[in-house]
């Protein structure tokens, strides 16, 4: 293990930030590396628990005291090797995870937990910087080849692994660049393309290739795809935004977040020449939605130059230390400033918004009543409007990042007749398999809006379920935490 009394002698050190002045006024990544010394420190206080309810909390089945050991020796390419077992992309969860293993560290009963996050990426920055990381194509070909649709998170780690067992993998992508949210949601500020650019690029060296600008369904077609290749792996996202139902949804100014994420995204790294309707210099910006897409849209907004940025929430705000019924390990389900935040802008809560009002087509006011929670004796909680609580604001730019309902499916269902969940989802049963033989679904598609750490993870265990499917016997691709066999 680490130090024995390394949480006692130590205390939890976060990765430093940039200046806030500074990174508003470009679009770099806005966390600092915690060096070597102190990341050997913060490895120190992992206390190689009995019991590692860190596992349980990570989605991957990370082997987390592991590596933290070995950067505790300073043993940095073991704590690759370790890492990279469990993990196909630890430079992405170690910038973007919200940590949920973080949370179920045992430290975090009553103290600051590890810093299991930041670990991730110190030690996958230095295994880039020391050339560790290199293309590794299978040994042998297995002669089957395997489509997979969207080059999410999802798509990526299925590729990978499955091109790693042996099949010969195309991607199909609509976008004109790989990556899927990784490129066109997230900002760079939390993660810069070139680390998602030199991912594929050794994924491209180990034989996978990526058929960019292909929107299957209105192409190639899915039952095309099924029928020319072995095996079809859906990958494609919940990209149905949630609407805003009230009057005046139709005023000019008021705009989706993915398509004003997506747009910045395309100035920054694509050079694109920015539209002014998407833009917030200037303007009064209001975020409908206080999650973390609404979170990325107040950072750009503030580094647009916006005259003011409101996020509105429509939850009350959440209490600043765990309620009784919300017990470690689970997430906890407490505010929370994320770094956009902590930039600037204000922050609303319990505000329903009513209707838009605008003069010759443009919004000008956002017309909210305050809300709050009732809980009746034996029945689900509700949101309940306060009376004589309307609130108006003057807006410009209104920007609706209230989640997402889903995937698109209109032609998977018309072509393959894949079944559908209830919530509109991909169906697939425990081993990720669609009611379509041959066809499997990961990340977003089946499970819904999510994080990057669950897309890996059914990435991952999809792909082995299909090489299962492909091969007829065993895979040699490894399950949840499990060592891989190649
Ligand atoms: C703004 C924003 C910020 C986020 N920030 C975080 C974060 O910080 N941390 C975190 O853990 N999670 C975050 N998330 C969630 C995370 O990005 C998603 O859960 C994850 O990207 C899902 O991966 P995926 O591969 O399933 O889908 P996606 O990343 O959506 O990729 C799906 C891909 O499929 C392609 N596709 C769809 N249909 C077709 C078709 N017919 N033909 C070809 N290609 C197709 C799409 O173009 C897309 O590239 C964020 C989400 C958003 C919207
Ligand atoms: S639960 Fe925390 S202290 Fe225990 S092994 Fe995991 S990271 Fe280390």
């Amino acid at each position: 293990m680490g130090k024995p009394t390394g949480f006692v002698e130590w205390p939890r050190v976060p990765a430093p930030k940039r200046d806030k002045a500074e990174r508003l006024e470009d679009w770099r990544e806005l966390v600092l590396p915690l060096g070597p010394e102190e990341a050997k420190r913060q490895a120190g206080r992992c206390m190689d628990c009995g019991i590692p309810f860190c596992h349980q909390g990570c989605p991957l089945g990370n082997l987390i005291p592991d590596f933290n050991d070995a950067v505790y020796r300073g043993q940095w390419k073991e704590a690759y090797q370790v890492l990279s077992r469990t993990n196909t992309f630890p430079e992405f969860t170690g910038r973007l995870c919200p940590a949920p293993c973080e949370a179920a560290c045992v430290l975090a009963i009553d103290r600051d937990a590890v810093t299991i996050e930041q670990m991730e990426k110190e030690i996958s920055e230095r295994a880039f910087a020391e050339g560790w990381v290199k293309p590794r194509p299978p040994a042998r070909r297995t002669g089957k080849r395997v489509a997979v649709v969207g080059s999410g998170p999802a798509g990526l780690a299925a590729a990978a692994q499955l091109n790693a067992a042996g099949h010969t993998v195309t991607v199909y992508e609509k976008d004109a660049r790989a990556g899927g949210l990784l490129r066109y949601g997230i900002p760079d500020f939390k993660l810069e393309k070139a680390v998602l650019d030199r991912r594929i690029a050794l994924m491209e060296a180990e034989g996978i290739v990526f058929r960019v600008g292909e929107d299957v369904g209105a192409t190639k077609g899915f039952r095309a795809l099924r029928e020319q290749y072995d095996g079809l792996m859906l990958a494609m996202g919940a990209r149905r935004a949630r609407e805003l139902d009230v009057p005046g949804r139709e005023l000019s100014g008021v705009v989706q977040a993915m398509d004003y994420l997506e747009h910045q995204n395309r100035v920054v790294t694509a050079g694109a020449t920015p539209d002014a309707r998407l833009e917030a210099t200037g303007k009064r910006v209001i975020i409908l939605g206080g999650g973390d897409t609404g979170s990325d849209c107040l950072g750009t907004a503030l580094r647009q130059d916006a005259a003011s940025v409101t996020q509105v929430e429509l939850m009350p705000a959440p209490p600043s230390v765990r309620a009784q019924g919300n017990p470690w390990p689970r997430w906890p389900l407490v505010f929370r400033t994320s770094s956009s935040q902590e930039e600037g802008g204000e922050r609303a809560f319990a505000l329903l918004t009513k209707r838009l009002e605008g003069e010759d087509g443009q919004l000008k006011r956002l017309h909210a009543v305050h809300v709050e929670v009732q809980r009746e004796p034996g029945g689900a909680p509700k949101l309940v409007e306060v009376p004589g609580s309307e609130q108006v604001f003057d807006v410009d730019l209104l920007v609706l990042a209230m989640g997402f309902t889903g995937p698109e499916t209109g032609k998977l269902e018309e072509e393959l007749g894949v079944a559908l969940s209830p919530r509109g989802t991909v169906k697939v049963d425990a081993k990720f398999a669609t009611s379509v033989p041959g066809v499997y679904c990961a990340g977003d598609a089946s499970r819904g809006a999510s994080l990057i750490v669950w897309a890996l993870a059914d990435g991952r265990e999809a792909a082995r379920a299909m090489d299962l499917w492909l091969s007829g016997t065993s895979s040699v691709l490894p399950t949840r935490g499990q060592d891989c066999a190649f």
